[in-house]
């Protein structure tokens, strides 16, 4: 079979997205799928939405025509905030779009108006993680304007965390984030339905003991998709963590000697890093690179360490390789290297198990011509 290539096993991933639906609804938490990773791969998508999340979410216009012209018409927000260039398509392909910026808010809705009609605004808030958000101290006059501009509705506020700054959520973060809820109503009017709590970071506090105040959603890729927590990178109890497979093909295995010292080129270029280790001399090359993946976020069998990647290879090493030119290693990966895989372009991506979500309850009037009888 063609490599590289990642294999794609939707039943994990829509098994996933159940368990974690099932468990935050006890919660009252919604889940709402992030295709981001996956670039908005309609397959990947329909199992979210088989799983049971009550839409979807992905950072890029791209993505979002990618579900739309697969046929998928669920609801799918924009939770990077829109650019100019693409705010027409936004109004017409998004439920909602999430927004920091008064300008941008103010455009949308124009445009939204020149459409005839009307554009949800979701209103991130910055929370400490220092990626997208409005300060909590500009909410309410934020909100005022918002409320006073033509062609938009207030349909929510969300927090995010773990992106840029490694911050962690806390129930004292996630109880602010319901008093500004409450705030938002008491000073400008409007209720706030949606509040979306942030990724699966969240989900530690989000399945914990404490109160889950007004949170009503989260928005989770890496947990559907991986089984892992971001904050972590430890697999959450009762998750698939094997969703998504990388093969690549074995092109040189060779037992290479110790390198010797050398003149390097500047460290900081980072091209090659060759790690010495005696226990790892057999030296296996894999074809497939940083250009195919995020070589340091691949995970190996036991036995084998990673030492190295440029733009086309890898180099792994082993003490005991049974591996010959022409067989398959097969490696798991981390959110980084998932993203890079699913967006390059010479990595074939394989789905498994596509026709067990045919005929799933949720496709049954759509699909009722295909139901065996
Ligand atoms: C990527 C992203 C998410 C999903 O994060 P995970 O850690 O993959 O669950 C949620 N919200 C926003 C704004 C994001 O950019």
């Amino acid at each position: 079979m063609t490599s590289p290539r990642v294999e794609i096993d939707l039943g994990k991933i829509q098994a996933n997205a159940r368990c974690l639906v099932r468990r935050l609804g006890d919660r009252g938490i919604s889940v709402t799928g992030v295709t981001k990773a996956v670039c908005g791969h309609p397959d990947v998508a329909e199992a979210m939405l088989d799983g049971g999340v009550v839409g979807l979410a992905d950072a890029r216009i791209a993505n979002l025509f990618r579900m739309r012209t697969a046929g998928i018409n669920y609801p799918i927000s924009m939770i990077r905030a829109p650019l100019l260039s693409e705010m027409k398509d936004v109004i017409q392909h998004c439920d909602a779009s999430y927004n920091t910026e008064i300008d941008t808010i103010l455009k949308l809705g124009a445009a939204a108006k020149k459409l005839g009609t009307s554009h949800n605004l979701i209103l991130m808030i910055e929370t400490g993680d220092m990626r997208e958000g409005i300060l909590q101290e500009n909410l309410n006059n934020f909100v005022t304007r918002v409320i006073a501009t033509p062609g938009v509705a207030l349909k929510g506020i969300a927090a995010n965390f773990a992106c840029m700054g490694n911050v962690v959520p806390t129930g004292r973060d996630m109880a602010m984030l319901s008093r500004l809820a409450t705030q938002v109503k008491g000073a400008c009017g409007p209720l706030v339905e949606l509040v979306s709590g942030g990724g699966s970071a969240n989900l530690p506090w989000a399945l914990g003991e404490g109160s889950t105040g007004r949170v009503n959603n989260l928005r989770l890729g890496e947990a559907i998709l991986l089984g892992t927590d971001p904050v972590t990178g430890q697999p959450i109890t009762g998750l698939h963590t094997d969703a998504f497979t990388l093969f690549a093909e074995v092109i040189e295995t060779r037992v290479k000697p110790s390198a010797r010292p050398h003149a390097s080129i500047a460290p900081e270029l980072g091209m090659l890093k060759l790690v010495q280790s005696d226990a790892y001399r057999t030296r296996i090359i894999l074809a497939v690179g940083q250009q195919d993946t995020d070589a340091s976020g691949l995970t190996f069998p036991p036995g084998i360490a990673f030492i190295g990647a440029t733009s086309d290879h890898t180099v792994i090493g082993t003490s005991n390789s049974t591996m010959s030119v022409g067989s398959e290693m097969k490696m798991g990966m981390n959110y980084g290297a998932l993203t890079r895989a699913m967006s390059a372009p010479d990595v074939a991506k394989i789905v498994h198990c596509k026709k067990m979500m045919r005929g799933s309850s949720r496709n049954r009037e759509s699909h009722s011509v295909l139901t065996l009888v």
